[in-house]
Formats: structure tokens, C-alpha cells, sequence
């Protein structure tokens, strides 16, 4: 089911904005009211994302890795909410790969997660081992850790039949690899909220897309979850990756609301106003024509990459007929 068939056939039912019972657990009034309000806003976020990118269609099972963080339990628990009001019929899957960190501990994720009656695996692969023995003393492993991760998630995805892996990554997160990437990779480049793995096998969603860390945070410590820590390894956090963090809080607090118009230029790219000749055909711009792209180049300037240069280079443009690019 497409995106406009949510909107357009069933909008007062769209995802995230029905009232729901399950924050009614607290029995400090303020802090139920706090809760309420954070549950609400985090499933109206999550409901915009997953339309807005057809993050879920009828049908599909959906796998939702969780690593015990804040991010993953939410990342569950507001899918495990929205499906009950959902338009679409779809299954949710938990899973946790037990990575054999020494110290962790084994019978916090199953016993909550039977504990909210989701179907579940525990996948154990001694990714630990691995990493230790290949990254030298001192350095960090999350990177290697985290393509480990990764390879051995997106396989069990395809074991268990779920054609989708719904990760906890959120707004923040995407902002700081944006971020990352341009500072130390020379890219314009982030984590997208929903993207196909390199194999074509994987589809991989972010339904937090929209949402706020900060927001996560709060949720997650009024919900009580049992949270175990990343860093039982002894790894540190990757150090960019936490300059960057830094960075973005400190704009935060002096200049509110530049997190926000941050995230929405993501959405609002104009190649034609970058300088990436592989993504706009400068070379091909025109006198009379508007914006200087000959018919208009509305196919180019919706999907972005590659139209205007073919449309260019086909028979309404050529070089050679004298007129000067
Ligand atoms: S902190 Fe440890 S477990 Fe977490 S990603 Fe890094 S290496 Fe992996």
C-alpha cells in the first residue's frame, strides 16, 4: 500500500495520533502527564515517518533489532503501540544479538521482552572475539563491531523471513553522521531513513527518523526500561562521532531551533545549487531557458541524479551545434 492510499483512505486513523493506554502505568500524576505527552508526540513523529517514507506496507514482518539501549526499546515500544492502531496489518519481530561482551547480561532482554508478549530471537555470535583479535590495543572497535553486527542481523533477517529491519537510529543521529561525513569523509551524505543494503537483499527502515534524542531519553527513563549499556566491551565511543555530539548540543542551547531547520534542509536539496556535476548537469545549462535547463528539467530536479544530464545528451541538446553551453 502506497503512501497516499494511508493518507487518502484512511486519515483519521493515520499512524500516531490515537489515544493510548499504555502510559497510564505511572502513578505520579505529573510524571503520567509528562509521559502521555512524550508517548504522544514520539507516536505522531514515528506515524509522519513511516507515510512519509512508506516505511511499512501491508503485510510485511518486520524485524526490530534491539541492543538493550534507550533508542532500541523505544524504537519497539512505539511500534508495538502504533501497530494496534495501524491501517496496515503487520508483524512485528524483536531481535538481540548477543555479542558475548563479557559482563552481559543474558536474561534482561528476554524477560522483557516476554514480558510485552512480542515474539523475540536471541542470536548469539561471539562478535566480541572477533573485533578483540583484530583491532590493535587502544583503538577503537566499534566501526568493525558494527559491520559485524550488522552482517549477522541482516542474514537472521532473511532466516526468519522479515522483509524488513527496523533500526533505532533517530534525528540526532542522522544530523551528527551529516555531519561526520562532510567534516571528515568530504560528503554530503547520512544515514536515510529508509535505504536498500548494498546486496539489495535488506530493506532497512528508521521510524525515529523524526524524533529527538533528548525526547528518546526521557521516554526511555519514565518508561523504566532495563537499559544495558553499549560500552560493556570497555570500547570508547567513537571520539569524531562525539565531538560532533557536542557540537550540536552546545547550537542547541545558544541557538534553539537550528537542530530543526538543520534536519528539514535535509529534505529541501537543490542540486542545482551545490556544485556535484555528477548530480546536475551544469555542464548543459542554457540561455533561454528557465533556470537555464532545457525543457524544464523536471524530471532531473525530482529524482536528482542523472535525468537532466540524459535529457540533456539526448537529441533536445548536443554541444555540437554551435551554441555555447
Ligand atoms: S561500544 Fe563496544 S559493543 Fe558498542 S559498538 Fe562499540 S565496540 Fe561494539
Amino acid at each position: 500500500m502506497s503512501d497516499i492510499q494511508y493518507r487518502e483512505l484512511l486519515p483519521e486513523t493515520r499512524l500516531g495520533e490515537t489515544a493510548d493506554d499504555s502510559a497510564d502505568q505511572t502513578p505520579d500524576p505529573k510524571l503520567k502527564t509528562r509521559l502521555n505527552k512524550l508517548q504522544k508526540r514520539l507516536r505522531r513523529e514515528m506515524g509522519r515517518a513511516i507515510e512519509d517514507f512508506n516505511m511499512i506496507e501491508e503485510g510485511d514482518r518486520v524485524m526490530v533489532c534491539l541492543s538493550g539501549g534507550k533508542d532500541s526499546y523505544t524504537l519497539l515500544d512505539i511500534l508495538l503501540n502504533l501497530q494496534k492502531s495501524a491501517p496496515v496489518s503487520f508483524e512485528l519481530v524483536a531481535v538481540n544479538l548477543d555479542q558475548k561482551q563479557p559482563g552481559f547480561p543474558e536474561h534482561i532482554l528476554p524477560e522483557y521482552l516476554a514480558s510485552v508478549g512480542v515474539p523475540f530471537h536471541i542470536v548469539e555470535r561471539d562478535t566480541y572475539s572477533i573485533v578483540k583479535s583484530v583491532v590493535p590495543e587502544g583503538k577503537t572497535t566499534c566501526g568493525l563491531c558494527s559491520r559485524l553486527r550488522r552482517g549477522t542481523l541482516y542474514g537472521f533477517a532473511d532466516e526468519i523471513g522479515a522483509n524488513k529491519i527496523a533500526l533505532g537510529h533517530h534525528r540526532d543521529d542522522i544530523l551528527e553522521t551529516f555531519f561526520l561525513n562532510m567534516f571528515y569523509g568530504g560528503k554530503l551524505k547520512s544515514m536515510p531513513p529508509k535505504l536498500v543494503s548494498d546486496d539489495g537483499k535488506n530493506m532497512v527502515i528508521r521510524p525515529l527518523a523524526y524524533s529527538r534524542e533528548k525526547d528518546i531519553a526521557a521516554y526511555a527513563g519514565l518508561k523504566g526500561f532495563p537499559i544495558i549499556p553499549c560500552n560493556l566491551c570497555g570500547s570508547q565511543e567513537n571520539l569524531q562521532r562525539q565531538v560532533i555530539k557536542e557540537m550540536l548540543q552546545g547550537w542547541d542551547r545558544s541557538h534553539p531551533g537550528r537542530i530543526e531547520t538543520m534536519f528539514r534542509s535535509l529534505q529541501n536539496v537543490v542540486p542545482s545549487h551545490l556544485a556535484d556535476t555528477g548530480l546536475f548537469d551544469f555542464a548543459g545549462l542554457q540561455l533561454g531557458f528557465p533556470h537555464g535547463i532545457v525543457n524544464g528539467g523536471a524530471a532531473g530536479a525530482q529524482s536528482g541524479q542523472g535525468a537532466i544530464r540524459r535529457r540533456v545528451n539526448g537529441s533536445t541538446y548536443c554541444r555540437s551545434d554551435g551554441r555555447d553551453p
